[in-house]
């Protein structure tokens, strides 16, 4: 299914989107980010608003991890200049709107919807259509654009008041993606959830390698803390696996470095692997392919010959990760998955029949990332 960029991002920040004559006043500063107040009228986005399969959380507006291929910054360039159209920036904001690159302002100016957890309360009151039709299987994903454990959570405590209002409800089905291993701060309300609802949690771990991670994802956690959190959760008996997404081309894909992630995770009760290349939606490209031309400049012409024409890594690619990936997550007993975005139901037939198949010796090396 496809997403409608401009519905995603006025339903990311609806009270922005509507305009309602308010300012956004700074609630929070913490070195060099600035954290606004912006309540929202309505947190639940769903599927059939954002084109995506599910109900969608987004307590945070922009996100300090400031990783290189984030692609949730159009997000706030769009909550940025709907503020500026509505007049609801101060003087600073203003400046930043006017001279700060929307990449940066994207790390360095967050908003909070603060009052979420109320909203989610009256919009899930029983009976309602929208708890209707959670109940009958729908499932809501928090931290689809933006990670709702950065660190603004540990202030403002924005997602453990929606996870308190869901855990007031039984038979509904959550998933959370996050990096931060603040996520085990929580684990007395995801037990509640857990015990009367379908909960699963995705730990995003692109890489083991913590230099490389510093490099990748300037401020997100280290690799280690991420894994001994994965262990925590898991010990909890809260369903726990790994999104290791994006792969970057050339970057995170060094075979014995992956085969060492799949392990150690693995090893720490992960249910779950699951991998995807890196994809670079035009935002996201802005950022990535100058950030590649000064960390990696012997990659820059193979990114730009291969993302100049397509969002996705070549075929070949995908379809060597994809077979590394089962490879590994059969080698170390956790379930895998590869999301191709270019797959479609006859795809997902080959997919059957190749795991059917035995997995033909490893070609996947830096020769054959060459092409991308
Ligand atoms: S943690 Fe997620 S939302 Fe935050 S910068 Fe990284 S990719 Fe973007």
């Amino acid at each position: 299914m496809r997403t409608n960029p401009a519905l995603v991002q006025s339903v990311l920040f609806p009270e922005l989107a509507k305009g309602n004559g308010r300012m956004l006043p700074v609630i929070g500063e913490q070195k060099d980010i600035r954290y606004h107040s912006a309540p929202a009228k309505s947190v639940l986005n769903g599927p059939e608003v954002t084109g995506m399969g599910y109900w969608s959380v987004n307590p945070y507006v922009g996100c300090a991890f400031g990783c290189s291929y984030c692609y949730a910054r159009y997000a706030h360039r769009y909550a940025m200049e709907r503020a500026a159209a509505n007049e609801h920036m101060d003087v600073e904001l203003a400046r930043d709107f006017a001279e700060m690159p929307p990449w940066l302002a994207f790390e360095r100016h967050i908003f909070v919807k603060e009052n979420a957890p109320q909203v989610l309360r009256k919009t899930l009151r029983h009976g309602s259509e929208k708890h209707r039709a959670l109940i009958e299987g729908d499932s809501i994903v928090i931290g689809t654009a933006t990670d709702p454990y950065q660190p603004a959570e540990r202030k403002f405590r924005v997602t453990r008041g929606i996870l308190e209002a869901l855990a007031e409800h039984p038979d509904l089905s959550v998933a959370i993606i996050t990096k931060s291993p603040l996520i085990t701060r929580d684990i007395d309300v995801l037990s509640r959830i857990n015990r009367h609802s379908r909960l699963s949690i995705h730990l995003t771990i692109t890489t083991i390698d913590r230099e490389l991670a510093r490099r990748v994802e300037p401020r997100a956690p280290t690799p280690e803390s991420r894994i001994r959190a994965l262990a925590r959760v898991r010990e909890a008996g809260i369903d726990i696996g790994v999104n290791c997404m994006p792969v970057l081309p050339g970057i995170t894909d060094n075979p014995s470095q992956l085969e060492e992630l799949v392990k150690r995770v693995a090893a720490a009760g992960a249910t779950h692997v699951y991998s995807c290349a890196l994809r670079l939606q035009s935002t996201a490209r802005k950022r990535y392919l100058p950030w590649i031309e000064q960390e990696f400049p012997h990659l820059a012409e193979r990114y730009r010959n291969t993302y100049a024409r397509d969002h996705n890594a070549g075929e070949k690619y995908r379809e060597g990760l994809r077979k590394f990936f089962d490879r590994l997550c059969r080698k170390y007993g956790v379930r895998g998955w590869s999301y191709d975005p270019t797959a479609d139901e006859d795809a997902e037939s080959d997919a059957s029949d190749m795991l059917a198949q035995p997995v033909q010796p490893a070609r996947f090396d830096e020769q054959l990332l060459l092409p991308l």
